[in-house]
């Protein structure tokens, strides 16, 4: 399947992360939704999310890698990789963006926001 996903991801307390090339990152204890899309394998690129320490690739890699992070909730849908910037507008109008994050190929604010909750996208996300 190709498709988008949205990693919802929760900080269990305030932390500074290296994101690789972007620089170190203060994020706040909290929660945020991270999208991003696979043209191949979304179970894989999913997977790949999942799995503990790998080579870093991709911004979120630094974020996940991290030991007070952790994916909590992975959301899904079958679609082209447009849809990944659509889906991006969505979490900005519902929470705060990290900006510069997972956007280095499109012209985003960001692809990680800080979200307060993340029941809307049941609304055109299916669950995992
Ligand atoms: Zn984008």
């Amino acid at each position: 399947m190709k498709g988008v996903y949205v990693l919802v991801i929760s900080v269990d307390e305030d932390v500074e992360v290296d994101v690789g090339a972007l620089g170190s990152i203060s994020f706040e204890k909290g929660l945020y939704a991270y999208v991003g899309s696979a043209q191949n394998s979304l179970e894989k690129r999913i997977e790949w999310h999942l799995g503990r320490v790998k080579r870093k690739f991709w911004h979120i890699d630094y974020l996940l890698d991290n030991e007070v992070v952790r994916v909590v909730k992975v959301f899904y849908k079958e679609a082209d990789k447009t849809e990944e910037c659509r889906i991006a507008e969505k979490l900005s109008e519902n929470g705060v963006a990290v900006e510069g994050f997972g956007c280095s190929d499109c012209g985003c604010v960001s692809h990680l926001f800080r979200v307060d909750d993340y029941g809307f996208l049941r609304s055109f996300m299916f669950e995992m």
